[in-house]
């Protein structure tokens, strides 16, 4: 049986897991407003007479840029959701593969982290 994390412990990681989560969902909001309007830009400069082609390439690798951020925000935020369910379950702490307890200090660092330190290397 591993060990289970106690509470107070437990109630500091969800706490940290829930800002993590508001301030992970605030810039995903902030980012689809600015391709929103990078979006609407590009396309009134499609009907202008002089595009200024260096610009709009700059401007396509702006938005680029900002896809992949992104997508490891929301990628950042599935594990932090994840992260959430397990505290609810009560299995936060324990590794998902091998079922030992993850170390807090491992916890501490990576506080969506739902495998320990070898099977994170192993997975990866
Ligand atoms: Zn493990």
């Amino acid at each position: 049986m591993a060990r289970q994390l106690a509470k107070t412990t437990l109630d500091r990681f969800k706490k940290r897991l829930e800002a993590e989560k508001t301030r992970l969902e605030e810039q995903i909001e902030d980012y689809q407003r600015d391709l929103e309007e990078a979006r609407l830009t590009e396309s009134s400069s499609d009907r202008s007479p002089d595009p200024g082609n260096a610009e709009a390439s700059s401007m396509k690798l702006e938005y680029a840029k900002e896809l992949s951020i992104e997508q490891n925000t929301l990628d950042l935020l599935s594990k932090v959701n994840h992260a959430l369910e397990r505290v609810k379950q009560k299995t936060y702490g324990i590794c998902e593969s091998c079922g030992k307890a993850i170390p807090v200090e491992r916890l501490d660092v990576l506080p969506y982290s739902t495998l320990c330190v070898e099977c994170a290397a192993r997975n990866s």
